[in-house]
């Protein structure tokens, strides 16, 4: 049987219709899957191809969730995101930036659940599982240093975790954590201008929050705006069953006080600031988004959950935790093959040893994962 060729173009891809949300939560590009990610000039939805919208409120703060009421912050008046514009190259800018991946901890997550389908003895080969079946994981964070602003990619695990959590998910080193990663760059959390949370599992979006001296719960960055999906703003707040114990509402309910920072919800592909692009995927849950950018002419993707490590390139190769493994697959697909034509550097969020890589194809026509030195 001839398996499909991984950088086929897709047909006709059906909407997402998950289940019903409160009135608040419906986002009017909700039900458009955008899938533009190198400029072209169409999208998808359960009609086909459609064209772009000319000038689509891409993103804008918070207001629709009663629980990211308006703020008195400061901060509310930074310059708001502008509307996507596929004409727009947003990779001729910022010559001076820096790209830092830091390691704000590392744990293991049972084998079995991160390849899904593929037996033990294949992806045992590239991830040795420990005596509970539990591959290494790191929990990395980019920092994106540009000269007026420093942009964070994700908070990792955090540091709220109970001696129980730790044995259960081998957690290791996350009480120094972002913190200390961040001092090795001569910063503080405080430093920190955007927060862009690929979504809010709990090893992503964990370290949002930090207890004081007093045990309370205080905003890890307090001067930063903070941007998500608004779907997966949504989602997380009502998961399913399935994939309740991934959320922690606690992690992101930050935002209710008056001395909160902002949060932006974003709806759909959009360029926050900076050239910074986030693509919503949904196929690992709903409303995560990949974040694009370009630093001194090379294109970057840091690719969450869609490739959590550099042994998921292959179709196959799908988290068993994702909602939808088959929009996995499609979506993991375009990722690859932008990646792999245009020479897109990608990073890796849960590799225990590569952070960055290069994709090419093998003498299968099957994409592989080049590391970076
Ligand atoms: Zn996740």
């Amino acid at each position: 049987m001839t398996q499909p060729c991984w950088n086929a173009r897709f047909g006709r891809s059906a909407s997402i219709s998950p289940r019903p949300r409160p009135p608040s939560f419906v986002a009017s590009s909700a039900t458009r899957l955008n899938f533009n990610l190198a400029g072209s000039s169409a999208s998808w939805d359960s009609t086909g191809w459609i064209p772009p919208p000319h000038a689509p409120p891409a993103c804008s703060p918070s207001t629709a969730n009663p629980r990211t009421s308006e703020h008195s912050s400061p901060h509310r008046t930074a310059a708001e995101p502008r509307p996507y514009s596929p004409t727009r190259s947003p990779s001729m800018s910022n010559p001076e930036r820096q790209i830092i991946a830091l390691e704000e901890s590392h744990f293991g997550l049972d084998g079995g659940a991160m390849f899904g389908i593929i037996p033990r003895p294949l992806w045992a080969r590239t991830n040795p599982p420990d005596e509970n079946n539990r591959i290494a994981m790191s929990a990395r964070c980019l920092l994106i240093r540009d000269p007026d602003r420093v942009t964070l990619i994700d908070t990792g695990m955090g540091t709220r975790w109970s001696e129980k959590e730790r044995g259960i998910y081998k957690i290791d080193a996350q009480d120094a954590g972002l913190r200390q990663a961040l001092a090795a760059q001569n910063l503080t959390p405080e430093d920190v201008d955007d927060v862009i949370l690929t979504h809010l599992h709990f090893d992503h979006a964990g370290g949002l929050r930090t207890p004081d001296a007093e045990g309370v719960l205080r905003p890890t960055f307090p001067n930063a705006r903070h941007w998500v999906q608004r779907r997966n703003w949504s989602w997380a707040h009502s998961p399913s069953a399935r994939d309740a114990g991934s959320y922690r509402v606690e992690d992101f309910d930050l935002f209710d006080a008056p001395d909160a920072p902002p949060l932006h919800l974003v709806d759909g592909i959009s360029e926050l600031f900076d050239g910074i692009e986030v693509l919503p995927v949904h196929g690992h849950t709903f409303g995560m988004q990949v974040v694009k950018f370009n630093a001194a002419g090379q294109t970057y993707a840091f690719v969450a959950d869609l490739i959590p490590t550099a042994s998921h390139l292959r179709d196959p190769y799908v988290m068993g935790y994702d909602l939808q493994p088959l929009k996995t697959v499609e979506e993991k697909r375009e990722i690859l093959y932008h990646a792999q034509r245009e020479g897109w550097i990608l990073i890796f969020e849960h590799d225990p040893t590569t952070a960055m890589a290069r994709v090419d194809l093998d003498r299968h026509g099957q994409p592989v994962a080049v590391p970076l030195e």
